[in-house]
């Protein structure tokens, strides 16, 4: 069997065509412009390959809920062309096949659930920090979903005393996406992230937040594994620093094996930044 699987994410929309081992066959990337634009070359792509069903892993927010006239559609969002778009019911119609579909960061959880750095666990984590912080959710098997979808990048974090920024959230300010992400970092600190990387203090800061926000986390949802990706997540540097100040947030609270050998239970993504478009392969095959 062939699946088809969309990426679809703010700047780009990843077209894939992958077999049932999450193989990707060939794969092309469109520009996120206005639906008008973008679509039809989406649908161009995925015309004439013969796929059996279609995954889409969507930006968001977006309509989980199967029984909501707005299942499937693009939710109030600053891409403001995209607001209300039904997404799954145009590439239904294009195409005449299955589609599943699920928020960008439940797709690279069900990525690497099925494939990758978590396979066969139950209940991981995956958060993902470049321009944004998402998060997915596997508990007891389950994608978390929920009244809409978790949003843990918007939990407000405790400011560390000698950051003076005051957050690049238009909503929260200070929350973990406006104190952490990719933009933040480069607003806080006058550069990129990668021009930072000798700088002792903006690694400090940075896995100072990723670590608050995971010990709450792992104190609400009780994760087996923790997968951490995206760009800023790249810095490989961080991982020490963080499963460090993990466990000095816990203060010993906590004593499990998983925590006993942090090394292999906060870990980077393991699949090569493909763990989105073959997520949503795997969105694919389940909605076939
Ligand atoms: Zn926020």
């Amino acid at each position: 069997m062939i699946y088809g699987a969309l990426e679809a994410g703010g700047t780009k929309m990843v077209c894939a065509i992958g077999d049932e081992n999450g193989k990707i066959l060939e794969q092309i990337s469109v520009p996120t412009k206005n639906p008008e634009d973008t679509m039809p070359a989406i649908i161009d792509y995925f015309k004439d390959k013969n796929i059996a069903a279609l995954g889409i892993a969507c930006f968001g927010p977006i309509e989980l809920d199967k029984s909501s006239p707005d299942y499937g559609h693009i939710q109030k969002t600053p891409k403001l062309m995209w607001a209300g778009y039904d997404i799954v019911g145009v590439m239904k119609e294009s195409l005449k096949v299955p589609v599943g579909f699920d928020t960008d960061v439940n797709g690279s959880l069900i990525g690497e659930v099925t494939w990758g750095a978590a396979k066969g666990l139950s209940d991981v984590l995956y958060i993902t920090i470049g321009t944004g912080v998402g998060g997915g959710i596997l508990s007891g098997g389950n994608v978390v979903h929920g009244m809409l979808h978790p949003e843990l990048g918007h939990m407000r974090l405790v400011k560390a005393e000698n950051d003076l920024y005051e957050g690049k959230c238009p909503f929260h300010g200070t929350c973990l996406e406006g104190l952490a992400a990719g933009p933040a970092i480069e607003a806080r600190w006058g550069a990129p992230a990668r021009e930072l990387i000798d700088k002792e203090e903006v690694w400090e800061l940075e896995s100072y937040y990723i670590a608050q926000a995971l010990a709450t986390l792992i104190l609400t949802i009780s994760p087996k594994k923790i997968i951490l990706g995206g760009g800023v997540m790249h810095v490989e540097k961080l991982f020490p620093m963080i499963r460090k100040k993990v466990l000095e947030n816990l203060n010993g609270y906590l004593v499990t094996k998983e925590l006993e050998d942090i090394d292999n239970y906060i870990i980077p993504a393991g699949l090569n930044d493909d763990q989105g478009i073959m997520g949503a392969i795997k969105l694919a095959m389940d909605a076939g």
